[in-house]
Parts: structure tokens; sequence; C-alpha cells
């Protein structure tokens, strides 16, 4: 199977932490290399489309547990599931729904961080800030963050968000599946407040059997597909669903492999002379070209193409990026400096007896 540019684009970063090889510590520059194994006793989500009303209560939940900021529209108004919602800083998990054949019968998507096997986000990291746990969990060390937003390229489900309004302290924001619960032997706190049973939290390897089963058991209401079994070398969150998931405004075209699968191979076979792009477009193509042994002038135009369309979203994010710090910080001057004239304006009879001591009688 062949990679598309666009694969190429979303996984270059996945490479690029360990591309940036002569910029960071030895020690660091292996764990950005490290080939995640998966671990056979990791915990998962089962997500059952099928089962799912739509009564958002696992968003109410994941608010709750991650103490989040509370949403614009209140959790028990469902208008919102009409749009096309997507994860925020403030939002770990939304509920979408869709139409995938009869305008009768909607379907309810949960969405969050899968929780790769393999994640693109935690290779992309060369400071290790994003990790896969033992137990299944994808997590985040904002003490270790650079800020780079590696991650947020690297992964094919769109998932990481930054907090672009903090100027000062930005983190990258997502579902944890909970790590901190599942450490207690708690359920992730979605799972617990689903009352459909739509969510079904336990080994993943069990979740993968019991969704086998369901399948078998009732072929006239499930198609022959666990998404997330195999999709980017497997995901901890998995799902089962009526209707081909392509419908339900899932990704259908990752193919199997992971993203460091693909990156680490490039790694050991191109030298460490160019830059972060220009390593992992070489590198990722010398794969492709060993698989689909594509004649040389395609492959030079095709790096060529790919570089500067990796150079021109570098320039774009880091632009916006910049624009968004800069409009920020502007912001909280121009209001210390108001806030300054306008205390300064007062008449000196306006002031409070006893403000030159900085006390009120
Ligand atoms: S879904 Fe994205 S953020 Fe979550 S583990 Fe996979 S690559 Fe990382
Ligand atoms: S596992 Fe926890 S953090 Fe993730 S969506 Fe569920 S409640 Fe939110
Ligand atoms: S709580 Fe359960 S049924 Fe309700 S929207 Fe979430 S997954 Fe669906």
């Amino acid at each position: 199977m062949g990679i598309t540019r666009r694969q190429l684009l979303g996984w270059m970063a996945a490479g690029a932490g360990a591309g940036a090889g002569g910029l960071v510590p030895t020690s660091v520059r292996a764990a950005a290399n490290m080939h995640f194994a998966g671990f056979p006793q990791s915990k998962g989500v089962l997500h059952d489309i099928t089962l799912c009303i739509g009564c958002r209560k696992c968003e109410a939940a994941c608010n709750t547990v991650n103490e989040l900021p509370a949403p614009e529209t209140p959790f028990d108004n469902l208008d919102v599931l009409k749009l096309d919602r997507q994860l925020s800083p403030e939002t770990y998990t939304v509920v979408n729904r869709f139409y995938p054949t009869d305008p009768r019968k909607p379907q309810f998507v949960k969405k969050q961080c899968n929780h790769c096997l393999e994640p693109a986000c935690a290779s992309a990291c060369f400071v290790k800030a994003l990790r896969k746990q033992k137990t299944g969990a994808v997590t985040y060390d904002e003490s270790l963050c650079v800020g780079c937003r590696y991650c947020m390229i690297a992964c094919p489900f769109n998932v990481p968000a930054y907090e672009y309004h903090k100027a000062l302290t930005p983190r990258v924001m997502k579902c944890t599946m909970c790590h901190p619960r599942i450490e207690k032997g708690l359920q992730p706190g979605c799972v617990e407040a689903c009352p459909k049973e739509a969510l079904t939290f336990g080994h993943r390897d069990e979740l993968i059997r019991a969704a086998r089963q369901r399948i078998e058991r009732h072929p006239e209401r499930y198609i022959n597909h666990i998404y997330g079994e195999t999709e980017m070398g497997g995901t901890s969150w998995l799902y089962l669903a009526g209707h081909p998931f392509g419908t339900l405004g899932m990704r259908e075209d990752l193919g199997v492999v992971s993203a460091p699968e693909f990156t680490s191979g490039a790694l050991a076979i191109v030298p460490m002379i160019v830059s972060v792009g220009v390593m992992l477009l070489t590198g990722i193509y010398a794969i492709n070209q060993r698989r689909e042994k594509i004649a040389d002038e395609e492959r030079r135009d095709a790096v060529d193409q790919t570089r500067e369309e990796f150079e021109a979203l570098m320039q774009q994010k880091l632009s916006e990026q910049k624009k968004a710090a800069e409009k920020a910080k502007d912001a909280a001057i121009k209001r210390e400096v108001e806030k300054a004239l306008a205390e300064a304006a007062k008449p000196e009879a306006d002031q409070p007896a006893g403000e030159e001591n900085g006390k009120e009688e």
C-alpha cells in the first residue's frame, strides 16, 4: 500500500522530532526514535455507535473530571449535535450526529484521542512530553513540552489542541483516557457516565473479542469492521458501527501501518545532514520508493513538491501562532496602560482618603 502526500505531510512531523538530531541531546534523540511495541495488557474503550443516543453525558463527565471550563452551550442542550464540532483545549471529547443513509436514523459518534498503540504524536515529540503508558493511555506532561506543536501536525486524527489564547504558558490539550482514574482502578469518566453502555472500558484484547462476538451474533446490526483494531497500527479506542466509518466522519484512508514504523525505517537509511523537513521527506520517500519502485524523476518532483508544501505549512502555522501570541500580549499591555492612565487622570479629590499609603481608612 502506498502513502498519499496528505499522509506524508501528516506523518512527517512524527519523524521531524527525531530528525532534529543535531539540535537535541542524545538521550532525548534516542527517546524520539523509539519504536513503540504496544503493551499487551493495556486498556482501551469500545464505543458501540449503534447504542449511542447522543445524550452528551460523556461530554459533561469529561468536563467535570478534567475540571475544564463550562461550555458555551450547556450539556443538556442537544442542538449542538447538528454542528460538526471539533476538539479544543477546553473540550477533550465531542459527540457529533450523522445521517449515513436514512434521515430518520441519526448515528452519534463520540470523538476524542484514540490513544494509538504507536502514537504519531508521541513519536513526533522529541522531549517525550507525550507518552504511551502501560495502561494504554497517551499522556501529556506540560512541564516537558516546548510548544513545538509537531504533535498536532503528526496526529492523523486531528486531536491535540493548543492553547493559543494563553500567551505565557500555552499547553497542548487532549483526552488522557482519564489516566489518573485508571491508575486508581476507576473507569474513565465518560465511560462511567454513559447511560446506554455505548462505551465499554476493559483490556483491549478482550474488547476486540467482545466486539467480534457482537458482529458475529448480530450481522444485521454491525458492519464487519472494528475501527481501531488495525488503523494506524491499532488504537486503544475501538469502534463498532452499523455503517461504513467513512459515512460517520471517520478517516478510512489511514492504512494499517503506524506512523513511527515508517519514520524509524527512514531514519536508519538517511544521512543526518539536511534540514528536518528534507530529511524526513527523503527518508519516508525512500521507504515508499522501495515499496513502489517509482521512477527517479517522479521521486524528485514529489519530494520537491511535498517539501514546498511542508515548508509552507510550517510557515503558516508559525505565523498564525506568532500573530495570536502577539495579539494577546498587545491586548494585555493596552489594558494595563489604559488602566494606569485612567488612574492617573483621576482628580486627587476623587482619591479615597489614605490611598497614598495604599490603605483604606
Ligand atoms: S489520536 Fe492523535 S493525539 Fe491521540 S494518541 Fe493517536 S496520534 Fe496521539
Ligand atoms: S477518557 Fe476521560 S479525558 Fe478522555 S474523553 Fe473520556 S472522560 Fe474525557
Ligand atoms: S454518554 Fe453514551 S450514549 Fe450518551 S452520547 Fe456519550 S457515548 Fe453516547
